[in-house]
């Protein structure tokens, strides 16, 4: 499967159901938060969830940045809503534009294995994705790149809060320093009036 000397996969079309927004624990990277502020004007403390390690479920955490809290260790990830992602309004997504970036890898996933990048699909019995027509797999490589960058940013950032607060801060503390990292300001929260979180 190459063509002028570029292999070429499958493309996952999403049916647009939102049942991964349903079914899946969703980890944020800094990045995310940040757009999400800037065209929400939420706080992140609206949408972002401090999760103890082990409250996702069937996850390792290797590739997670653990955020050290004086009472417990925690991943980021979005608030939930009757089951749901927060931000799944029942028939969409609110956020949809600037969506998180594991949503649009999804329902891709990668594997690295002796310096190999391997792409893997998710088969859950609940994602109808269906498999559409040839492309570079450049594509999907360049994604995997995008969310190793996002990735190696949020740790920088979480191992800077858990050297600075010694692994004594309070969530309110973390929330705090995470607005000031992403620039949200106090008058953003009139925009937030528009949002329907
Ligand atoms: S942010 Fe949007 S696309 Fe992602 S899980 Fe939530 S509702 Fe679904």
């Amino acid at each position: 499967m190459a063509k002028q000397g570029v292999p070429l996969m499958r493309e996952r079309i999403c049916a647009g159901e939102g049942n991964c927004c349903k079914n899946l624990y969703l980890v944020l990277q800094l990045a995310d938060i940040r757009r999400i502020c800037r065209h929400t004007g939420l706080h992140p403390r609206k949408f972002v969830r401090l999760f103890a390690l082990g409250e996702f479920e069937e996850e390792d955490h290797e590739e997670d940045a653990v955020v050290q809290l004086k009472s417990r260790q925690c991943i980021m990830g979005t608030r939930r809503r009757r089951g749901w992602c927060l931000f799944f309004n029942g028939h969409g997504c609110d956020v949809y534009p600037f969506k998180p970036l594991h949503c649009d890898i999804y329902p891709v996933d990668y594997q690295y294995v002796g310096g190999r990048t391997l792409i893997k699909h998710h088969r859950e019995k609940w994602c109808h994705a269906r498999f559409g027509g040839l492309i570079p797999v450049t594509k999907y490589l360049e994604l995997g790149e995008r969310c190793d960058r996002e990735q190696a940013r949020t740790q920088r950032f979480v191992d800077r809060w858990n050297r600075l607060s010694g692994g004594r801060g309070t969530a309110a503390e973390f929330f705090d320093y995470l607005a000031q990292e992403v620039g949200w300001r106090s008058e953003d929260r009139r925009r937030a009036g528009n949002c329907d979180v």
